[in-house]
């Protein structure tokens, strides 16, 4: 019997040292600082490189990863219990060394760079003396890679790039950019045609057109890129010469539970106003608490919540169970669809119970809402992962060939009728089963 909903004694000490840091030490830094992966920025690098510090010693940077690359080794289901935490703030994965998209881009690395890429790139990503970007998403469509149309031609021993992509984010502040382009369009299976590749920001070519922002951001840090003539070394393709989609697989996987982890930090946050809200104001000479409709809010936004973060840690669960990120594929469609739906109406409620300081700038909630849609969009749109959910689960059932089924009442009776009807006199059925003519 080995269902067990506890976190043992020794991490839950972990993560009562990682909650109260958070609090204490992260979340002012989201009030102060621009972009938390702004390497460059002195005023950044005073606060946070301390900060960082302090969570090496404790043992808690990137925890993530394997001991041969800097972590603990520590897997999933930690990392969800810490991500819940450090969710709450825009700064806290930066400060333990496990923020989107870098988590994602490491892992590619460690799987298909060479050493030399490896101590070029991937060590200094891990330790967030560099950041790295995710280029993959194109002007005429995101949510069907085979639209992708930038290119990457060989010529001698370089291959040479061209194209745009849209929505790159944190590009401008990025050390190398990973990139999908299509290197055999003429294959006929789509999902072969293109490969990956990374690429040195300083390579000539690499131009940023503009950085798009998000709501009502003027200059944000989503880049849409143009690549011209870019030209790499030929072992800057990582995996093999097809393998785009394969080696895309290896980040998303990863990527989207570790956004819902750090999104059940932000429901929790929104969820915790709230409740105080809800216990402080009163109307009509009653404490919003009282009121039924009040209650309905806040019982509905916790039942959701737990739903998340159950399944979140079932997910988390089953990936440190198996190890292959097929093999959880519904799960973590499944996680992917929920995120943006529980955040968008928990938020929305914390909103709406807050007045019109809930509406304010000088409230999260806001903010809280167009991040939902981020969390629908990023990584693929939640109709994509509906289709894929619906698609795993049918996997497990099979068709039948008669007109009515097997599961129908009346074949079912039938049956109950043959094997009992003897012992029993049977109570009348809701149907008649009438008499062939
Ligand atoms: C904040 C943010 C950060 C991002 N960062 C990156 C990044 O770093 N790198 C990167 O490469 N990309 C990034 N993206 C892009 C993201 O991956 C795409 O937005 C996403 O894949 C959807 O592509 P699209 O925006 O072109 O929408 P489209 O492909 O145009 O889809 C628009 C809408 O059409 C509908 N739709 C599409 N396909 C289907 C379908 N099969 N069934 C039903 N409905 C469908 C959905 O409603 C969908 O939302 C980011 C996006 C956001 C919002």
């Amino acid at each position: 019997m080995a269902w067990d909903f506890e976190t043992d004694p020794e991490f839950q000490k972990e993560l009562d040292w990682i909650e109260d840091f958070v609090r204490r030490e992260v979340e002012p830094l989201d009030h102060v600082l621009g972009s938390a992966w702004d390497v460059h920025d002195d005023n950044r690098n005073r606060l946070v490189r301390p900060l960082q510090q302090q969570v090496k010693e404790r043992k808690l940077w990137a925890c993530h990863l394997g001991p041969d690359l800097g972590g603990q080794g520590y897997g999933q289901v930690k990392l969800a219990l810490m991500n819940e935490i450090l969710g709450r703030s825009r700064f806290g994965p930066s400060v333990f060394g496990c923020q989107a998209p870098d988590s994602g881009n490491g892992e590619i690395l460690a799987h298909y760079g060479t050493a030399a890429q490896k101590e070029r790139y991937l060590f200094p990503l891990l330790n967030n003396e560099i950041v790295s970007c995710f280029s993959m998403t194109e002007p005429q469509g995101g949510a069907d890679p085979k639209v992708f149309t930038t290119r990457a031609e060989k010529h001698g021993g370089e291959w040479v790039i061209n194209g745009e992509k849209w929505f790159s984010s944190n590009a401008r502040f990025a050390s190398f950019f990973i990139v999908m382009a299509v290197t055999d369009p003429d294959h006929p299976d789509p999902y072969r045609r293109q490969s990956m590749f990374i690429v040195p920001a300083e390579t000539s070519g690499v131009n940023i057109i503009r950085n798009t922002g998000i709501g009502s951001e003027r200059i944000g840090s989503h880049a849409y890129m143009r690549y011209e003539n870019v030209r790499v070394p030929e072992d800057h393709m990582l995996g093999g010469r097809g393998d785009g989609f394969v080696v895309a697989q290896t980040r998303l996987g990863g990527g989207r539970i570790h956004h819902a982890m750090r999104t059940m930090g932000q429901v929790r946050k929104a969820f915790d106003m709230m409740c105080e809200r809800a216990l402080s104001r009163e109307s009509q000479g009653q404490r919003l608490s009282e009121m039924q409709m009040t209650q309905e809010k806040i019982a509905d936004s916790w039942i959701e919540m737990e739903q998340f973060r159950l399944l979140v840690l079932r997910s988390a669960w089953r990936i440190d169970k198996y190890k292959d990120y097929r093999k959880v594929r519904k799960d973590i469609a499944a996680v992917k669809v929920m995120m943006s739906r529980v955040l968008r109406d928990v938020a929305s409620r914390a909103l709406q119970l807050h007045g019109s300081l809930g509406l304010s700038t000088e409230m999260p909630f806001g903010d809280q809402v167009l991040e939902s849609f981020h969390m629908a969009l990023a990584d693929g749109p939640t109709e994509v992962h509906k289709i894929t959910v619906a698609r795993q689960v049918l996997r497990d059932y099979q068709p039948s060939n008669e007109m009515f089924p097997a599961y129908h009442l009346i074949n079912q009776r039938q049956q109950a009728v043959e094997r009992f009807g003897g012992l029993i006199d049977p109570v009348e059925a809701e149907f008649e089963i009438g008499e062939a003519v």
